[in-house]
């Protein structure tokens, strides 16, 4: 029996919005000519293309929650196209940057035609982010950073503590870089409104977990309350790929943990330089993603860790929100300890490699996901860009796709965890300090 997603109800994005009336849950036996299983930015994105395309067919898209809440609505909410790399200025390194540069450009500029095609309102933002470093620790792979920026003709700029802490609030950050493309936005409403977006030859089940999949010239989908016949199929449950047999030596999931505070007060904002809406990420891979929100929130995300349940317990959750809480007061010591509104965890999904899931599985099945933390583009581009595979269409897009490495091999169970969790305990104590 495959684990099944199981959300929280401590989103912060999802909880500031108003509440949607959810759709009903597959009763009975259908057969569908198109299915998707997965309503997260990548179900949802191949649902509107296949729509779209064939305005004369059904659609069916079924989601084991509410449609649009899982990681699609917990994340950080970073449209990133530039990504801090270690500092590979070979030539293969460059042209690899490049290659993956290209493929996330194309994927924010995509999801800005979507949101403007579909009027979602998301709290877009191109005020760019900072890649920043409380110790001097990470000179060197910032000016790297800085030369490959420069090699590629990419706008960046350099903040030392005194310039970042005028534009952030607060002296914690020593230095930075900032880099000007993608968005900052709220990712839940931008779930929402791809669902709102949905037209009526999309049929969606919510709350209707598939529990096991036989494939043939038929796939055979078994979900809690009823089967699925499907001509063809579409696998957009991204982190959960592995609970149903897809790609398990290849992609890997991670529980990750976040909070968002009430809006600062008046007084909490004059502290903090009256500062403009700002996003963090940190130059170190297990330190904090931090954002100052347009309604003057802040958001932090400090955890990451290996669960077999793929799911974090209240116990639990109330200790992650100490650590966010920690986290919060370094940087900002004047906040009240009752400051964060919000605790939520979410499941992403990495490779070894940071390659991207993009494959026919079985005749006329395809599979999505494993963007390694940069799904909000990606998993809408990916989406789309299935359907037309699906359609048997040709894109350029194919063409990028196709330019970037396939997941490397990843150890069976349990060997795997334990890999993973040792990095993962590797990288946290180098990030000490950024936590
Ligand atoms: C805390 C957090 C912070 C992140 N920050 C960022 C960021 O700032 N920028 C960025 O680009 N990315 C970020 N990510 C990653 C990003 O959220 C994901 O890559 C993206 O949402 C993937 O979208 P998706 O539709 O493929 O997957 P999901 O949104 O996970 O959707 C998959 C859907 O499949 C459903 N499902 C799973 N199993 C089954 C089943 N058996 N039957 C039926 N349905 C099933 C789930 O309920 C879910 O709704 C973050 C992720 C997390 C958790």
């Amino acid at each position: 029996m495959a684990t099944l997603p199981q959300n929280d109800n401590g989103c912060g994005w999802l909880n500031i919005l108003n509440k949607r009336v959810h759709r009903a849950s597959l009763s009975k036996d259908i057969n569908a000519k198109w299915l998707i299983v997965g309503a997260g930015y990548s179900g949802l994105a191949a649902a509107l293309t296949l729509a779209e395309n064939l305005p004369n067919d059904e659609i069916v898209l079924i989601d084991a929650n509410a449609a649009g809440e899982g990681a699609s609505a917990r994340n950080s909410g970073y449209l990133v196209d530039t990504t801090l790399n270690d500092g590979h200025l070979s030539d293969t390194g460059l042209k690899s940057y490049q290659q993956k540069y290209e493929l996330n450009k194309k994927a924010a500029d995509n999801l800005k035609q979507m949101v403007d095609k579909y009027n979602i309102i998301c709290d877009w933002n191109e005020c760019g982010k900072f890649y920043a470093s409380s110790t001097f620790d990470n000179e060197l792979k910032l000016n790297n950073f800085i030369e490959l920026l420069d090699k590629l003709n990419l706008e960046n700029q350099f903040f030392n503590q005194q310039d970042l802490a005028a534009q952030l609030g607060t002296g914690f950050y020593k230095m930075a870089v900032k880099t000007f493309g993608g968005a900052m936005l709220q990712p839940a409403a931008l779930a929402r409104g791809l669902i709102d977006a949905l037209p009526h030859n999309v049929s969606l089940y919510e709350h209707t977990p598939v529990v096991k999949i036989k494939h043939g010239d038929k796939h055979i989908v078994s979900c809690a309350h009823g089967e699925i016949t499907a001509d063809n199929l579409i696998i957009a449950v991204n982190g959960f790929m592995p609970s149903l047999k897809i790609k398990s030596d290849r992609a890997f999931p991670l529980l990750l943990t976040a909070s968002l505070t009430r809006p600062l007060t008046d007084d909490e904002q004059k502290h903090m330089n009256e500062a403009q809406e700002w996003g963090v990420l940190s130059a170190n891979h297990m330190g904090a993603t931090l954002r100052y929100t347009s309604d003057k929130r802040l958001m932090i995300r400090n955890t990451v860790e290996v669960s077999s349940s793929l799911r974090l317990n209240d116990h639990d959750l109330k200790k992650r929100k100490a650590i966010h809480l920690a986290g919060l007061k370094v940087r900002f010591p004047f906040l009240a300890d009752d400051v964060i509104a919000h605790s939520w965890s979410g499941i992403t999904c990495i490779s070894a490699n940071n390659a991207n899931v993009f494959d026919e599985i079985y005749k006329n099945c395809w599979a999505i996901g494993c963007y390694n933390g940069g799904g909000v583009g990606l998993a809408n581009l990916f989406g789309q860009e299935i359907a037309y595979q699906a359609l048997n269409k040709s894109s350029d897009v194919k063409k990028l796709i196709d330019a970037r490495p396939k997941p490397n091999w990843l150890p069976p169970q349990p060997v795997l965890n334990w890999g993973v969790r040792l990095k993962l305990a590797k990288d946290k104590f180098k990030a000490t300090e950024e936590v």
